[in-house]
């Protein structure tokens, strides 16, 4: 299983595997039924220093790659996916500035984003402009040195918790699809800046997904990251590397829904013997492993390949998002499975983990979306 991790990476997923047991898991339950941002699990991750991981180290963080940051995605998402998307969110708000940022909006932001004293998001979707980006309304116009924000974006995690937003804008409407849009950081409390409402979901319950709409937000022209007119290419590229997040999230979930199922399977007895000794029951143990296995496998060497700048970098990001998504449904399914009625209940995790795994078919772009950016790099590769 660790073949290809260094020693160093085995002790931090280790470590945080068992941060997650021993002070994450027992709160799992209580997070998913109140549906409630925990903001303990925020301080602990500050406290032990895992969102420092994925900042450079000049500018407070521990310089961790891509792999490292999804081991400690899927360690804590094998416990709870909540949890674990609280990590991936602060990725995925800061890559635009780790792509394309300034020294100076680093040094800004990074020691706070990386101490954990700030929490940031990422704003792309739109009631309009879910899998099309080309649907974008929400506009920044020119104001003497800044520029005013006017729009509405939707679903958006952790919107009303972040201190920062990453918000994708057209700055352009003439200029050409992919070419208008560009993207801002704005801060909380800046005025024009509200949270419009809160979803119910079936699934992250504990992580607040947000209508935030911005009324003639004013920034200043330093809180502009990359060019005027760069945003879909930066907010391409974050996807890159933000959708083996997810993938690390679905890999989680679906280690622990198996390991839960093994352990049911060894101690429920029907016909006087552990289910376990049911070769109906051993099949679905042996494909969610195998299954689980091999999305891992996918997502490490997909993580490996977008670290070194591979040009396909959107295929592999893809791939391992589409794989992973997909075997943390199956798997949760038949975790479900095992465990028989019990497994539909809320007194064992399996029914939440089920849940939980849908939304990694959905976000950062659809199964249908990765499945697109896959073929569409096949049939243009030389
Ligand atoms: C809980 C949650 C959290 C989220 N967090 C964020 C966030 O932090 N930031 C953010 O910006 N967004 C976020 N999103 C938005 C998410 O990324 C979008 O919901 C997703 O990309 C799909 O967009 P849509 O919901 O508008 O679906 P649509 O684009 O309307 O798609 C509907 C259906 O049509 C299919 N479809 C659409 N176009 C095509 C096509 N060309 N070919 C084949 N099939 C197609 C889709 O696959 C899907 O099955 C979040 C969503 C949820 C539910």
């Amino acid at each position: 299983m660790s073949g290809r991790l260094t020693q160093e990476q085995i002790d931090l997923r280790d470590a945080v595997g068992q941060l997650a047991r021993e002070q994450i898991a027992p709160r799992a339950a209580e997070i998913d039924q109140s549906g409630v941002f925990p903001r303990d699990v925020v301080e602990l991750f500050a406290r032990q220093d895992v969102f420092a991981l994925i900042y450079p180290a000049e500018y407070g963080g521990l310089g961790g790659t891509l792999l490292t940051n999804c081991l400690m995605i899927e360690e804590v998402s094998r416990v709870c996916a909540t949890s674990g998307l609280i990590l991936a969110v602060q990725a995925l708000g800061s890559l635009p500035l780790l792509l394309a940022g300034s020294d100076e909006q680093k040094q800004r932001w990074f020691p706070g984003l990386s101490s954990g004293s700030l929490l940031n998001a990422f704003a792309l979707t739109e009631a309009g402009a879910g899998s099309d980006s080309a649907g974008i309304r929400t506009r920044a116009v020119r104001d003497g040195d800044g520029w005013r924000i006017t729009g509405t974006k939707r679903f958006i995690s952790q919107g009303s918790e972040a201190d920062l937003v990453a918000v994708v804008a057209v700055t352009d409407p003439e200029a050409g699809r992919h070419r208008d849009l560009s993207i801002f950081y704005v801060e909380r409390g800046t005025p024009g800046f509200e949270v419009a409402r809160l979803e119910h979901k079936m699934g992250i319950r504990g992580s607040p997904t947000a209508e935030l709409v911005f009324d003639d937000v004013r920034v200043p022209d330093a809180n502009r990251v990359g060019e005027v007119g760069e945003g879909f290419r930066i907010a391409m590229r974050t996807l890159n590397r933000s959708r083996p997040g997810v993938a690390a999230q679905a890999v989680g979930i679906a280690q622990g829904a198996t390991d839960v199922a093994v352990a049911y399977a060894r101690e429920r007895v029907q016909f006087g013997k552990p289910i376990g000794e049911q070769q109906m029951v051993q099949a679905m143990l042996a494909d969610m492993a195998t299954r689980t296995e091999a999305a891992r496998q996918l997502l490490y060497e997909a993580c490996e390949r977008i670290e070194d700048g591979a040009a396909d970098a959107a295929r592999w990001a893809a791939m391992c998002k589409l794989f992973a998504g997909d075997t943390a449904m199956a798997v949760t399914t038949d975790a479900v499975q095992v465990l028989g009625g019990y497994g539909y209940i809320t007194e064992y995790p399996v029914e939440r983990m089920m849940r939980d795994a849908k939304i990694t078919q959905l976000y950062e772009g659809t199964q249908q979306i990765q499945r697109l950016v896959i073929a569409r790099a096949l049939l243009s590769a030389q």
